[in-house]
């Protein structure tokens, strides 16, 4: 790796484990999450004056009042989406912002479709990822609660901004036997939910409270 995706004193790779094994107390199972978290550079994500911070369990600002989900929530998401279907060949994801995600998902599943609606946040998200040699996503700028239909279904869907209610459009682009990890509910009483379509229909788990920023319709 090139020095500056390395890292150095709280950027190191030092440092990056100590995520990981953070997230192993957590009770983070995966391994095929934990090596990729562990030899993925956080600190590229955020902006310079924040890269000593990066590795610490907490969301960072992104700008745009966004905010990079903390380790913790990319981990478990992953996890999540990874531990009911094996391999994922498509996965649709919403709201890319800075590409920390989106990065940890490339590396564990064949195609990652990230959908966007602020244009700066893609932008950086796109430059991140080439960094980083990342090159089976595709982007785009639009309200993700239109899902993105030309590439449906999909056998993964991963949501980081939370809407009051699962959007239809996301429901109806789920293949058979197809995950979705998705926060749900008002701000500050979110609740993260896996939603598993069958041919029984749609089965939905309830699990841990979170606290994620709110979906929003449009595009910036
Ligand atoms: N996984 C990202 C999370 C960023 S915060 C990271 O770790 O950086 C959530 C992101 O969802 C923001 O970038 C926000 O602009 C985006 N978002 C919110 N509502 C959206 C919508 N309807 N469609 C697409 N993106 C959306």
């Amino acid at each position: 790796m090139n020095p500056s995706l390395q890292g150095i004193g709280m950027t190191s790779q030092r440092t990056r484990d100590r995520m990981v094994n953070r997230l192993i107390e957590q009770g983070i199972r995966s391994k095929k999450v934990l090596d990729v978290m562990r030899n993925t550079p956080r600190h590229i994500f955020v902006d310079e004056a924040l890269a000593s911070r990066a590795y610490e369990d907490n969301p960072l600002p992104i700008g745009y009042n966004q905010t990079i989900s903390q380790p913790y929530i990319v981990a478990r998401m992953t996890e999540l989406l990874l531990n009911k279907a094996g391999h994922l060949s498509k996965v649709l994801e919403i709201g890319t912002g800075c590409g920390y995600q989106t990065a940890i998902l490339a590396q564990l599943v064949d195609h990652v479709y990230s959908v966007e609606r602020i244009l700066p946040l893609q932008k950086k998200a796109k430059n991140h990822l080439f960094e980083l040699k990342i090159k089976n996503v595709s982007y785009i700028h639009n309200d993700g609660g239109w899902g993105w239909p030309e590439y449906a279904p999909f056998d993964g869907i991963l949501v980081s901004a939370a809407p009051p209610e699962i959007p239809e459009a996301l429901l109806q682009q789920m293949a058979m036997g197809c995950v979705m990890v998705i926060p749900t509910g008002e701000s500050g009483r979110q609740t993260l939910q896996r939603v598993i379509r069958s041919d029984k229909g749609y089965e939905v788990e309830e699990l841990e409270l979170v606290s994620f920023v709110p979906f929003l319709s449009g595009r910036e």
